[in-house]
């Protein structure tokens, strides 16, 4: 299955797409991640991202697309795949299509995870992730059992450098700006599904369980 998961920051994306991807056994490519994994190996990579993340603005279309597809064309990725984070532009889009085409596969659904504008700074800003196994967490609505500390394997909690509020603000702005378009441009293609992303983070990761099941 090669699927999309669409969505303003703090929608609750890298939330289900831990679940999917372990529901139906694909990887979960967050360019967001690669990005953060680079920041802190101190790569090239992440010294080009740092100052584009740190403002809330996108990386340059070209350099997400070329990370994008040099994961996907990876062995693991044969049998499917779940982007999160990735498109977030119209051409980012395009350049998939046709990176995708070449590879003689096809997309099989876009989940859009739809929140209310006024939730996502709050969702955003109690974010709390672990520095071992990048679970996510939240202060209020999903907290780690023992403060500060990771349930599934003890590691550190930290916060984003990007989840403060002027930073989500910024970032908010630029997906309606920039991502929203994505979404007639998947649903011309016949592609899309809408989830109410404001239910229970199990309800939320059901309703897209089910979506997918009847897609089989
Ligand atoms: P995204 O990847 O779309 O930016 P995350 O999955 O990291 O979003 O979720 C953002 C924050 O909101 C996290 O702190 C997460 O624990 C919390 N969250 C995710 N889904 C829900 C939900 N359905 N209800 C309440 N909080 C949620
Ligand atoms: P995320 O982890 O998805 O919230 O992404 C964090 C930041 O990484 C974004 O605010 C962007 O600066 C950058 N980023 C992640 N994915 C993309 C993408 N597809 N295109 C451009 N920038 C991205």
């Amino acid at each position: 299955m090669r699927l999309i998961l669409l969505g303003p920051p703090g929608a609750g994306k890298g939330t289900q797409a831990t679940s999917i991807a372990t529901e139906f056994n694909i990887p979960h490519i967050s360019t967001g991640d690669i990005f953060r994994y680079n920041i802190k190996e101190g790569t090239e990579l992440g010294k080009k991202a740092k100052s584009f993340m740190d403002q809330g603005l996108l990386v340059p279309d070209e350099v997400v697309v070329e990370i994008v597809e040099d994961r996907i064309k990876q062995e693991d990725c044969e049998k499917g795949f779940l982007l999160d984070g990735f498109p977030r532009t119209v051409p980012q889009a395009v350049a998939l299509d046709e990176v995708m085409n070449k590879m003689g596969v096809s997309l099989d659904k876009v989940i859009n995870i739809q929140v209310d504008k006024n939730i996502l700074v709050e969702r955003a800003v109690g974010r709390r992730i672990c520095k071992g196994c990048s679970a996510t967490y939240h202060i209020q609505f999903n907290p780690s059992a023992t403060e500060g500390i990771c349930d599934k394997c003890g590691g550190n909690l930290y916060q984003r450098d990007d989840d403060n509020e002027a930073t989500v603000t910024t970032r908010i702005d630029v997906y309606l700006n920039e991502t929203l378009p994505l979404i007639e441009y998947y649903e011309n293609k016949d592609k899309l599904t809408v989830i109410d992303g404001q239910q229970h983070i199990d309800k939320v990761f059901e309703d897209i369980v089910n979506v997918l099941r009847s897609e089989k």
